[in-house]
């Protein structure tokens, strides 16, 4: 009865850690800083990773992509866009298990959002 501990993957953490890889490996490509990432892919980093701190599905969070609630601001969200495209090409490439994780996503049923929605005191 007791599943706790078994399938339970830390979705978060393995997201922020993919984030932090991708912007990272972006910067250091295109904004020729060797190391940390330059001012604005640190802000960028930083915004990422309190969306993702405070993403309501936590370990039933689906691929960004396939979210359907967009809790990026219009202008991060192209940011990101672009660092994804980006490193999430050159990662896949170099880390196959990376690509298995997205299929296995690809295969997960969309959240339905009514049951994370918080229920309303009144109607009307
Ligand atoms: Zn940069």
């Amino acid at each position: 009865m007791k599943n706790d501990n078994n399938d339970k993957i830390d979705r978060i953490g393995y997201e922020k850690k993919m984030v932090g890889k991708m912007i990272t490996l972006y910067c250091r490509n295109n904004h020729g800083k060797g190391g940390e990432p330059c001012l604005s892919c640190g802000e960028l980093l930083q915004y990422a990773m309190k969306r993702l701190e405070s993403c309501r599905f936590q370990n039933d969070k689906p691929t960004c992509s396939k979210c359907p609630i967009h809790c990026y601001k219009p202008g991060k969200r192209e940011s990101i866009k672009t660092v994804m495209r980006y490193s999430g090409r050159r990662m896949l490439l170099r880390n196959p298990i990376a690509i298995i994780l997205h299929a296995i996503d690809g295969l997960r049923k969309k959240p339905d959002l009514s049951k994370y929605r918080t229920s309303k005191t009144s109607s009307g």
